[in-house]
């Protein structure tokens, strides 16, 4: 049921001064002397800023949304997910045409 959604943290990126989705296995990655961004955005760990998001990568946002499934998608780092209210299903039970 889960689909496998990109691990990803939004760091800023000094260069632009845009956030972008750098997956967390490479964040966590101590040895790494640049990350790589889902936009192939790369750049330098001490140029990467750990700051509140206000401004995304739109090339990141697209890669990143393409991953995750209706439901869960522009969640950025949010435990609660959005509460989406569920069209009433019509029954297609249809005795047959008139
Ligand atoms: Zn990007």
């Amino acid at each position: 049921m889960n689909a496998p959604v990109p691990h990803v943290e939004w760091l800023m990126s000094a260069y632009d001064a845009t956030w972008h989705a750098f997956p967390t296995a490479q964040i966590s990655d101590q040895t790494r002397a640049f990350y790589q961004a889902l936009c192939d955005h790369s750049v330098p760990v001490r140029h990467v800023e750990r700051t509140l998001p206000r401004v995304f990568c739109p090339i990141c946002l697209v890669l990143y949304g393409t991953h995750i499934p209706d439901d869960q998608r522009w969640r950025v780092g949010g435990d609660s997910p959005i509460a989406a209210p569920m069209p009433a299903e019509e029954p297609s039970t249809n005795g047959g045409t008139p």
